[in-house]
């Protein structure tokens, strides 16, 4: 037998850089900025309502689909914040987490020897789950301007597009950047796949975590995407509750129908109790959410200016759970090198950017940090950085 039993998809790989990082972290005692979770609870009811839906008997395969309930609230939580109209047996369906939607998504629509166009740097499941596929990668790199937003460059977009290029895969907000793709980026982006006839994926997580009044738009209300582009979610990031892995996909019937085949045979449903206190939550914590977000944004402001008292620059994200900076005020160009040495060195744990390119040059020079935390936890990673790297 083969010494590598692992298919020669996937031996690219291995134990993501996240794992390694929380090991050294958990290894030296340092503070963990590195994977984004919260180290706080999502709402009080909704925590209650999970727990008394599985002490009333809610403890068997749900529909394959998903729950009737968690489906209609999601159309009805569309139609009330973006006007969206979704037929809630047909173009709605329920997924293990925003991973399983993608997984899925990609599995059913991705012929082996297509392109997908990614902009890099991306979240780490899309390289990996377009292997499985046997699709190719197209990548193009989101840079920051002169303000510290990352943007992409349109000609570059058309660029990367080919005769074999079936999809492009869209995460606004975006993690790692944390940019909000705008209105017009957006256009950009819908004209590429109108005039190419390309499936859009849009991984929407982040769609509530955005800050300073900036506004999600989903691609989907862009003029002739609706029928062409199948979209993301997860109750993780939105309510606190990553390890709930409860997510779902919408859009037209036949692009969800081809998820839908897939994932009856990858995990066929999700977790019955979870998906009913997510539909509750759904109609019920918009306040909570509003709560949140202001939270995170104070949260964003005071880990950014920590950073920058450390000798960081910071490249101010507009949402999600993440800001990048660029470390080489430090003296460091390599960002593995940095975030190896920095849980030793200053007791904090980081991830390095690079590993999400596909051009790993363009993000050698940068680190991610989570600012998901308690106040006293980013307040100690801080004070420890401004301790090992001077003022
Ligand atoms: C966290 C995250 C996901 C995964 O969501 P789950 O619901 O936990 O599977 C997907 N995409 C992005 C960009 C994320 O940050």
């Amino acid at each position: 037998m083969d010494d590598e039993p692992l298919v020669t998809r996937m031996r690219p790989f291995g134990e993501t850089v996240f794992a390694e990082m929380s090991r050294l972290a958990a290894e030296t005692g340092a503070v963990n900025l590195g994977q984004g979770f919260p180290d706080t609870d999502g709402p009080p009811a909704l925590l209650e309502a999970a727990a008394r839906h599985i002490r009333e008997g809610v403890n068997q395969y749900p529909p394959g689909p998903g729950r009737p309930e968690l489906r209609s609230a999601v159309a009805a939580d569309r139609k009330r914040r973006y006007g969206i109209d979704l037929d809630p047996d047909a173009e709605v369906y329920v997924t293990v987490g925003a991973t399983g939607g993608i997984a899925s998504s990609v599995l059913g629509l991705v012929e082996a020897g297509d392109e997908v166009v990614v902009f890099e740097p991306m979240y780490d499941s899309y390289a990996a789950v377009i292997a499985l596929a046997g699709g190719v990668r197209r990548p193009v790199t989101l840079r920051p301007g002169a303000d510290g937003r990352f943007t992409f460059d349109s000609g570059e977009l058309r660029a990367a597009v080919g005769p074999r290029t079936r999809m492009i895969i869209v995460n606004t907000p975006h993690n790692p950047t944390g940019t909000v793709f705008t209105r017009d980026e957006l256009a950009a982006v819908a004209e590429v796949c109108r005039d190419n006839d390309l499936i859009a994926l849009t991984d929407e997580v982040y769609e509530q975590l955005v800050f300073d009044g900036a506004e999600h738009h989903p691609l989907a209300t862009l003029p002739g995407m609706a029928e062409r582009t199948l979209a993301v979610f997860s109750i993780g990031k939105t309510f606190s509750v990553t390890a709930w892995k409860t997510g779902w996909v919408t859009g037209p019937e036949p692009l969800v129908r081809a998820a839908r085949t897939v994932n009856q045979f990858l995990t066929f449903t999700a977790n019955g109790a979870l998906q009913l206190a997510a539909a509750d939550a759904l109609h019920d914590e918009g306040a909570w959410v509003r709560r949140q977000r202001e939270a995170l944004q104070a949260k964003r402001d005071r880990l950014c200016a920590g950073l920058r008292s450390a000798g960081l620059e910071v490249l101010r994200p507009q949402g999600t759970y993440f800001v990048i900076t660029d470390i080489r005020g430090l003296g460091y160009s390599d960002g593995i090198e940095l975030a190896r040495a920095l849980p030793r060195t200053a007791g904090v744990a980081a991830v390095p950017a690079q590993v999400l390119y596909d051009t790993p040059e363009e993000g050698r020079h940068l680190v991610r940090f989570a600012f998901c935390k308690r106040d006293e936890v980013l307040d100690t990673a801080v004070e420890r950085l401004v301790a090992a790297f001077g003022g």
